[in-house]
């Protein structure tokens, strides 16, 4: 599949290629451009020039386009949630939910296309300010290879709503549904050059695009370390930013929580996309009084979950999105067991044997008896291993929910309004949730504070965080 620049199907300038292959399968896909810093100038050039004339439209004929693009993915979503799932891995279901959350998302901005609105400021007899808000230019997206479609309409819907034009990167993993995705936004009637999709390496184009003087903002999902480099490069000539990086959600069971509903939450929250998800639970605190009850309720279904190719009806869980993920999270489960930091209720290994041999299955993991300050909490497990504590009381377990340098969600199950007044208060996260985790509708602010990131995507904020306020003084 050709990268998308200026409006037409373009080639690398220099013709290499990267291979996009299924990781359940191994099966080859297809292959995208290895693009290069020209190819990433040629976008940006192509989306300046096409930034004039995208910014004079009323918001409402830009949230229309939005609108008729969200309607051709849903007219498509099958194939897209295919596409999808061959090239992330994801079962069928989960593809096609985040298909359709991309439509709902744009849809969404297309709907809020009244704002942003500005604001009049009355200085009495000195006059009148009107402040508006105005786009910024081109701005990049760089997307990861774990939700990329809906990460896509999270940095397309509010950026394009805003007036300014686009520049995306997707993961070099997961390149397929985002290129399919932008050619139906030009089939909706996208103007050339408004949205391009240059592919390649993120220390190439990833980088070309963010250090391009020309470029007014990025918006980058991925991981910590990468987000670092990019505040760095994009300070460089003052780009704005934001960053949705990692995440290490707790979740709080308290005695008094509807056991079997939050058993479900642990499952669908640490396992959904095969626990590769930002805002996944990562650390799993339980009261003591319920810690044993629920975890046999949560190894039973957990030992349930059927693993195999996401494209299998009746897949729960696929497989890893590659073999470096097969190797991380095969380390992880090594280094703690040495250790002996818990005992292995359920997984533990990958998965083998006829089906298995040519993808990256990981068995679904629970390791229980994990103490609060072992050394497999400390960092970010992106894959389907989680961790479980038993806490004595609601105050241990907010201290051992803040014992981590990120900020991203964090759950908590009770019926206590007490009890979530003060995890609200004093758990450090971007959201907390009650008695669910992980649903973010497109209304819902998200992002994390701490090394989670910064800014906020989702609502009405983000399409501010696309724009810059204009004043005209008005001295009568
Ligand atoms: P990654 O940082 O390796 O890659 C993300 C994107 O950045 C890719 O498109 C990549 O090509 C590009 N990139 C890599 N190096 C670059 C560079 N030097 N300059 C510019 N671009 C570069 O991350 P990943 O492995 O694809 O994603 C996993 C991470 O993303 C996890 O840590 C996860 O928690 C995080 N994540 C966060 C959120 C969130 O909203 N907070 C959502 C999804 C994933």
């Amino acid at each position: 599949m050709d990268m998308l620049i200026n409006g037409t199907a373009a080639h690398a300038a220099e013709e290499t290629w990267i291979e996009v292959k299924n990781p359940a399968t191994g099966e080859f896909i297809d292959r995208v451009p290895r693009g290069s810093r020209e190819d990433v100038n040629a976008a940006v050039e192509a989306a300046d020039a096409a930034f004039g004339a995208w910014a004079e439209k009323t918001t409402r004929d830009r949230g229309l386009i939005l609108y008729h693009a969200a309607a051709l993915i849903r007219r498509d979503h099958k194939a897209l949630a295919e596409l999808l799932t061959r090239e992330q891995g994801k079962p069928i279901r989960e593809s096609t939910d985040e298909v359709r959350g991309c439509a709902n998302i744009l849809e969404y901005y297309a709907s809020i296309a009244g704002m942003p609105a500005g604001e009049n400021i009355s200085l009495g007899k000195a006059g009148d300010c009107l402040v508006t808000r105005v786009p910024l230019g081109v701005c990049g997206a760089i997307i990861p290879w774990n939700m990329p479609v809906i990460i896509m309409g999270w940095k397309v819907g509010p950026a394009l709503l805003a007036g300014n034009t686009l520049v995306l990167k997707p993961a070099s993993a997961t390149p397929l549904t985002n290129l399919r995705i932008a050619g139906l936004m030009q089939e909706a009637g996208l103007p050339a050059g408004v949205l391009n999709v240059v592919t390649g390496p993120g220390e190439i184009t990833g980088a070309a695009l963010v250090r391009h003087p020309q470029i007014k903002k990025i918006s980058f999902t991925g991981d910590c370390a990468t987000g670092y480099r990019i505040r760095e490069m994009a300070d460089s000539h003052l780009a704005a930013l934001t960053l949705e990086l990692g995440g290490s959600d707790p979740m709080i069971v308290m005695a008094d929580a509807d056991i079997p509903k939050a058993v479900e939450g642990a499952l669908r929250g640490r396992f959904y996309n095969a626990g590769q998800i930002c805002t996944a639970v990562k650390r799993l605190y339980l009261h003591e009084k319920i810690a044993e009850e629920f975890m046999r309720l949560l190894t039973a279904k957990t030992e349930g979950l059927a693993v195999g190719n996401g494209l299998a009806p009746g897949t729960d869980m696929g497989p890893l999105n590659s073999a470096e993920q097969l190797g991380r999270i095969s380390s992880v489960i090594r280094e703690t067991t040495e250790r002996e930091e818990g005992t292995i209720r359920a997984g533990g290994c990958p998965l083998t044997g006829p089906g298995f041999d040519k993808g990256f299955f990981y068995k679904p993991t629970l390791i229980a008896g994990v103490a609060p300050d072992a050394e497999i909490l400390n960092n970010e497990i992106f894959g389907p291993v989680l961790p479980v504590v038993t806490v004595p009381d609601l105050s241990a377990a907010i201290r051992e929910a803040n014992h981590s340098k990120y900020g991203l969600g964090a759950s908590v199950w009770t019926r206590d309004l007490a009890t979530v007044k003060q995890v609200y208060r004093e758990v450090h996260a971007g959201i907390i949730w009650v008695n669910r985790h992980l649903t973010v509708p497109p209304e819902v602010p998200f992002g994390g504070t701490n090394e989670s990131g910064i800014g906020r995507e989702n609502g009405s904020k983000a399409l501010d965080s696309y724009t810059q306020s204009k004043t005209l003084y008005l001295g009568w």
